[in-house]
């Protein structure tokens, strides 16, 4: 245990915290991934922080595992305490890069304070941006062999024989027949929910990179607006 633990932390001068926005499908997980391994940080997604509690047996896990049982939603506060936890651990003394938190404004103001204590840099909000046309060509191209399973994207990553697996050479199929819409609707609520968040962090430190190139292009994009 360090000797700083009991005492107002001092986040090393090189720290760095990150929140990750994007719609689904803007490939978010991937560059969460690679920015925490390129800045030797945690990522920290909402779900894992959530199911780490429940795993551990906490009461905040109880009552969080209680609340989602009967298939409620958890409130900004009990989401909040969950935070605060994840974000006093050790790991996260150098920096975290938070994918999914805050999802409110209430959430952002609790996560200004709560660095404010932590003796910590107020977060640096990346969004990664792709239009709406590209996410739907990117969802609904999918395609899969209901042999094998192997999984086809018509744009990216097309089978050798037009609608045949490569392996079996039966046809592909499409999960979902309505993929447009569900796509369309799904982002009109993520934009419902994330306006207000990117209006309120707009004046402060927020970049927006555009996600529409291959994850290296994207990766290389971030590191260019941060440098
Ligand atoms: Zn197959």
């Amino acid at each position: 245990m360090s000797s700083l633990a009991s005492t107002p932390a001092h986040a090393p001068a090189t720290t760095r915290t990150f929140l990750l926005l994007g719609p689904p499908g803007c490939g978010k997980g991937t560059q969460a991934e690679r920015l925490a391994k390129h800045f030797g940080i945690p990522a920290i997604s909402t779900g894992e922080m959530i199911r780490a509690e429940v795993r551990a047996g906490t009461e905040l896990g109880r009552t969080a595992a209680g609340v989602m049982v009967t298939g409620g939603l958890l409130s900004d506060e009990l989401v909040n305490q969950i935070v605060r936890s994840r974000l006093g651990k050790e790991d996260c003394r150098g920096g975290f890069l938070l994918d999914g938190y805050p999802r409110t404004v209430p959430q952002a103001e609790y996560l200004a304070a709560l660095l404010a204590e932590l003796g910590m840099p107020q977060p640096l909000v990346l969004h990664i941006d792709v239009p709406e046309a590209l996410l739907i060509e990117r969802t609904c191209n999918r395609r899969y062999c209901p042999q094998c399973g192997a999984i086809y994207n018509l744009s990216t990553h097309p089978p050798k024989k037009a609608g045949l697996c490569d392996s079996c050479h039966v046809e592909l199929k499409q999960r979902d027949d309505d993929c447009e819409e569900t796509v369309r609707n799904r982002l009109a609520a993520y934009q419902r929910s994330t306006a207000p968040l990117i209006e309120h962090y707009s004046g402060r430190s927020y970049v927006r990179v555009d996600g529409s190139g291959s994850p290296d292009e994207v990766f290389q994009a971030i590191l260019a607006a941060l440098a």
